[in-house]
């Protein structure tokens, strides 16, 4: 079984980012520029957000964290960002969820401009995602994308099964598999018998949050199996597949740690240097 290494892959993809953003300076004598606005002081929002400026620095784009109190009014963070918006040096915005429950998640979504939308959240990038157009892709769907593609660089015909429908990761890896014409069963929490549509995918992506879902039993012998769930449980961090299990049908899996995540950080610094590089056209 080939174990994917996510943290190998997404230091390949900064060292190859941070040349590009040395080919930016010397072209267009500026670097991509990604602002992270953060609300609150909730602990795994501000490990995210120090991870994402720590990587950011380290490719060499230029980054700026803004701070809110919880209290802030959603009327500031608006008006902070019609501002970004319209700065010349700010290539990608990224609000950190979850926000506080007085602020209207959607509103902030939408008012990012969808150019400089990192996180591919806004209507008008999902869109252009499903309409095959080019767009803002969620991180971490992203990063689940280019870790098939290492294994499997041709998708085409590959029946792949997406559990999960979430707007954050199960609708938008749906999509990118669509486009790589695989034939694509998005299932979730209503679906009648998840394994049975498992034990039919060359491709198994699972995003749900319920730990050690996917079973052994559930996989195809040489299936592609990528584990997005992050579950805190007395045994530590587990994912939503049964690790020990499936890595003895799977053709190749991901571990949770080291799998996804460290994936999701690097392609949002590609989402900054795209943002960038379309700015300048
Ligand atoms: P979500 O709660 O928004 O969505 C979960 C989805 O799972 C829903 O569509 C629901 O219908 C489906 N579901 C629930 N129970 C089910 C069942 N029994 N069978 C089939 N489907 C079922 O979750 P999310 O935001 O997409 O996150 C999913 C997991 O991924 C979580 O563990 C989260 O922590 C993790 N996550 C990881 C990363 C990363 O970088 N690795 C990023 C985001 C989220």
């Amino acid at each position: 079984m080939i174990l994917i290494d996510g943290k190998k892959a997404a230091a390949e993809l900064r060292a190859e980012l941070k040349e590009e953003v040395a080919e930016l300076k010397s072209k267009h004598n500026k670097v991509p520029g990604l602002t992270v606005i953060l609300i609150g002081d909730l602990t795994p929002s501000q490990i995210y957000v120090r991870n994402k400026e720590k990587s950011a620095n380290e490719v060499g784009l230029k980054s700026e964290v803004i701070k809110y109190p919880d209290s802030v009014e959603e009327r500031t963070v608006l008006e902070k960002i019609q501002e970004l918006n319209s700065d010349e040096t700010v290539s990608g915005i990224l609000v950190q969820l979850p926000l506080p429950k007085h602020i209207d998640k959607q509103k902030v979504i939408e008012a990012i401009v969808p150019s400089k939308d990192v996180d591919g959240f806004h209507p008008m990038n999902v869109g252009n995602l499903s309409s095959g157009y080019e767009s803002s892709i969620p991180c971490t769907p992203l990063g689940c994308y280019l870790l098939i593609k290492k294994i499997e660089p041709n998708l085409s015909g590959k029946k792949a099964v997406v559990v999960g429908r979430s707007n954050l990761n199960g609708k938008p890896m749906t999509q990118l598999l669509l486009k790589e014409n695989c034939t694509v069963t998005i299932t979730h929490s209503k679906t009648k018998d998840l394994k049975a549509e498992c034990l039919d995918a060359d491709i198994i992506v699972a995003a749900v949050g319920i730990p050690e879902l996917v079973r052994g039993d559930w996989v195809k012998k040489d299936a592609i199996v990528i584990d997005v769930g992050i579950n805190k449980t007395d045994n530590g961090i587990v994912g939503d597949v049964h690790f020990d299990e499936v890595s003895k049908n799977a053709k190749a899996l991901t571990p949770v740690p080291g799998g996804v995540g460290p994936m999701t950080i690097a392609c949002l610094l590609k989402n900054t240097i795209d943002c960038f590089k379309r700015s300048q056209i």
